[in-house]
């Protein structure tokens, strides 16, 4: 595997920044940020805990699943992800309490359900086109 420079402090510790969150996701990681002195699972990550202004965060990797909570089919997509339509965005409320907006991915053919178990997979960084960065998405459970 590529080496991955994170962003990182004074310290050595990664920065709680999306940008090292979709580094995570490189390596095939779903990661989190807690608060060290409230405990707040904190995602996407933030550099402070949006409920005791702490910037006391330390990463936490995810378990990944969860159960979709709402979905949307996207039919008529902005033009960079014109190749994928019709696909499903949704909001997936995971294991560990918090909820990450992404997409749905199913089998065509195949309908979103609210409520269906959902497991994350990755995707590497396209070679062109926006963004480039890599990508997280959700897909059943039991059709992995
Ligand atoms: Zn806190």
């Amino acid at each position: 595997m590529e080496e991955i420079a994170f962003l990182r402090d004074e310290r050595g510790e990664i920065y709680p920044t999306i940008e090292n969150f979709y580094k995570f996701c490189g390596m095939g990681k779903l990661m989190a940020v807690r608060c060290s002195r409230c405990g707040r699972l904190i995602l996407p990550p933030r550099p402070m805990c949006p409920e005791c202004y702490s910037t006391d965060l330390g990463w936490v990797q995810l378990s990944g699943r969860g159960r979709l909570e709402t979905y949307s089919e996207v039919y008529v997509p902005p033009k960079n992800f014109a190749s994928k339509s019709p696909y499903v965005i949704g909001i997936v409320r995971l294991v560990e309490g918090v909820a990450l907006p992404g997409q749905i991915v199913v089998d065509r053919g195949e309908k979103a359900e609210v409520g269906m178990e959902l497991s994350v997979d990755f995707e590497s960084a396209p070679a062109e086109g926006w963004p480039q960065w890599p990508r997280y998405f959700f897909r059943p459970v039991d059709r992995k």
